[in-house]
C-alpha cells in the first residue's frame, strides 16, 4: 500500500469523528475551524500539558511532554501531550539513560469520562504509534481529566485495537473521498464549535425537503 505521509490523518481528529462524522470532515476535510469556549478551555489544559519542561526526570520516571508521533500502519501522525518512561527491565532500551524503560502515553481532557470510546480511542492511536516507534508493546496507558483531576488507567486490548483499526480506516476511506457527510443532528450539536458553518436546522430542512421530493416522485 502506498505511505504518503501527506495523506496521514491527525490523531487529534479521532475525537471530531467520533463526535460527529460532519464535524470532523469539516475540520480535517474541508479545514473549517472556530474556537468556541470549549475548545479555548480546552486548550488550556493543553498548555498545561505543553508547559516549557519539555523532558523532566522524576525518580525511575522520565516525563516526555509534547512528543511528535506517527504510525505507518495506520497512517496516523499527531503529538503526545505525556509520555511516560518508566524504568523498568521489560521495557525498551534507551542509550541515553542507558537503561529499560516502559513507554507510557498519558492524554490530557478537559471535563470528565465521556460516554463513548473518542478519548480511548485517541489514547490507543498515540500508544500504536509508540509502539511502532519503539519497536514495543503497550500494554496501557492513562488519560487525565481536568475536571475531576483523575487519571483513569485504560489497559489496551484485542477489541480496542480493533475498534481504532476500523475508526482510522473508515477515517482515511472518507478522507480519499473528501467527503462531508450530512448526519443526524441532536442535543450534541448545541456544544458544537461548528454551528454557525455546519447550520444543523439547514440540515433538517434539507432532509425534510428531499423527504418532500421522494414522496412527490413516488
Ligand atoms: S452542528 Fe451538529 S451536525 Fe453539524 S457538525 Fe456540529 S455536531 Fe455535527
Amino acid at each position: 500500500m502506498e505511505n504518503n505521509e501527506d495523506n496521514y490523518l491527525m490523531i487529534s481528529g479521532i475525537q471530531h469523528y467520533e463526535f460527529c462524522k460532519r464535524q470532523w470532515a469539516l475540520i480535517h476535510i474541508e479545514q473549517q475551524w472556530f474556537e468556541n469556549v470549549k475548545t479555548v478551555e480546552g486548550s488550556n489544559l493543553h498548555n498545561k500539558a505543553d508547559n516549557p519542561h519539555i523532558r523532566e526526570k522524576r525518580n525511575d520516571k522520565i516525563i516526555v511532554r509534547s512528543m511528535a508521533v506517527k504510525s505507518t500502519s495506520l497512517e496516523i501522525t499527531g503529538v503526545c501531550d505525556v509520555v511516560e518512561f518508566i524504568q523498568n527491565s521489560n521495557g525498551v532500551w534507551l542509550d541515553k539513560e542507558e537503561d529499560y524503560y516502559q513507554v507510557c502515553p498519558v492524554e490530557y481532557k478537559r471535563g470528565r469520562p465521556k460516554q463513548d470510546h473518542a478519548d480511548i480511542l485517541q489514547m490507543a492511536a498515540q500508544a500504536v504509534c509508540l509502539e511502532e516507534m519503539f519497536l514495543t508493546t503497550i500494554e496501557k496507558g492513562y488519560i487525565f481529566y481536568g475536571e475531576k483531576k483523575e487519571r483513569l488507567e485504560v489497559l489496551l486490548s484485542d477489541d480496542i485495537r480493533n475498534e481504532l483499526r476500523k475508526t482510522v480506516q473508515d477515517m482515511h476511506q472518507m478522507y480519499k473521498k473528501r467527503l462531508t457527510p450530512k448526519v443526524k443532528t441532536g442535543k450534541h450539536c448545541k456544544s458544537c464549535s461548528l454551528q454557525s458553518i455546519c447550520l444543523p436546522d439547514m440540515l433538517n430542512k434539507s432532509s425534510v425537503k428531499s423527504y418532500i421530493e421522494r414522496k412527490i416522485a413516488e
